[in-house]
């Protein structure tokens, strides 16, 4: 007699999960995922190239990753002991929350705002106890430092400049974010994907003594979301830890040395980063003059604007003319807003003028 096989189910506290979805379409300008819309300089190309075609490929990569790790470090003026790296800074995060979250700890996180810190604390069976922003999207520190003595978090989450709403975090505001984590023992996220778009950055506040934690990617800044590679600065006691928790060889040969070698070309990253910077401060003004919307200031790649109307329906008409952004029109705090990624200035124009004949079109505008 044969019984009909039990099929495996995932963990109880997996069952509500979703995955996390990015929907793309093909169209013409994409401004969805906040990637950069210039390749990496040529010179990094041809580089990298012979650089992969010359590596030993029956041998396990360097497990420490010293080289690049030691490259970030000297490229930010910290000692290499600081600096742990990784698949994307979503694996950073993970490591973070194997590390310091888990079964019995809480992770405090500030809504709206990146929507894998909920998920990866979820993976990790970390509790998530989330506390709205201000109506600007800032943070209301008196309160949030009160949330922090309350719930007694082993994890708090600032994501600044804030995806999706662009809003960098005061410094003062992350000091004292930091000093009451620092009471109940807990770590400060600072996730800094898009830190280089900003006028400052909490890497200032890294020290032996205090548990915060500055996380950065090669995915948005330097042009290569393909390669995924991500990093953290933090104390050296911490890195220790995370060491421990990753895998080990979890970092290929090629992506090491891709992060290497784009060491070489930070000038070229921070033009790019500089240019960027520039076509934002045209988006916006463009985007102040759309009637029907509002924008909110941004210290990111991106800008979010909120539709006076069906948010939903304007970004099915702009794809319907070539233009795909990202629709947060259901999401909460952030309902009947997209946000779209700063791109080339000829996408830029592309957008704006899609956008306008989509309000026109759904007659949120007339
Ligand atoms: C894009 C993004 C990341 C990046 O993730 P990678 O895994 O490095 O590509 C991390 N944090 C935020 C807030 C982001 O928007």
């Amino acid at each position: 007699m044969s019984h009909p096989a039990v099929r495996p189910v995932p963990r109880d506290d997996l069952r509500a999960l979703e995955g996390y979805h990015s929907p793309q379409l093909d169209v013409q300008v994409r401004l969805n995922t906040n990637e950069s819309p210039f390749a990496p300089p040529q010179e990094f190309l041809d580089r990298y190239s012979s650089a992969i075609r010359d590596a030993e490929y029956h041998r396990y990569p360097d497990r420490g990753a010293v080289a690049l790790r030691t490259g970030i470090a000297n490229s930010l003026g910290q000692p290499s002991e600081r600096v742990f790296a990784a698949n994307g800074s979503n694996e950073v995060l993970q490591t973070l929350l194997l590390t310091y979250g888990g079964p019995g700890r809480i992770a405090l996180i500030f809504e709206p705002t990146y929507a894998l810190h909920t998920h990866i604390a979820r993976l990790t069976s970390t509790t998530v106890e989330s506390v709205p922003r201000a109506d600007d999207y800032t943070i209301d520190s008196n309160d949030a430092c009160a949330r922090i003595r309350a719930v007694r978090p082993s994890v708090v989450f600032v994501c600044s400049p804030n995806n999706p709403t662009g809003t960098v975090e005061p410094q003062a505001s992350v000091v004292a974010l930091a000093d009451a984590a620092g009471e109940v023992g807990a770590v400060l996220v600072v996730d800094e994907a898009y830190g280089e778009f900003a006028d400052h950055t909490a890497l200032d506040l890294i020290s032996d003594d205090r548990g915060i934690v500055v996380v950065r990617t090669y995915s948005k800044v330097w042009s290569m979301a393909g390669v995924r590679l991500g990093f953290c600065v933090g104390p050296a006691w911490m890195i220790d830890e995370l060491d421990k928790v990753v895998l080990p060889y979890h970092l290929s040969t090629p992506t090491q040395l891709a992060g290497i070698i784009a060491l070489d070309y930070q000038l070229e990253m921070l033009q790019r980063v500089a240019a960027l910077v520039e076509e934002r401060g045209r988006m916006y003004a463009a985007l102040q003059s759309t009637p029907g919307v509002s924008v909110v200031p941004s210290g990111a790649n991106f800008l979010l604007v909120r539709v006076h109307g069906d948010g939903h329906a304007v970004w099915e008409a702009m794809v319907d003319r070539g233009v795909l952004v990202r629709d947060f029109s259901r999401w909460p705090g952030v309902a009947e807003c997209l946000r779209i990624t700063i791109g080339t200035a000829k996408e830029n124009d592309e957008c704006v003028a899609a956008l306008l004949a989509a309000l026109d079109h759904v007659g949120v505008i007339s």
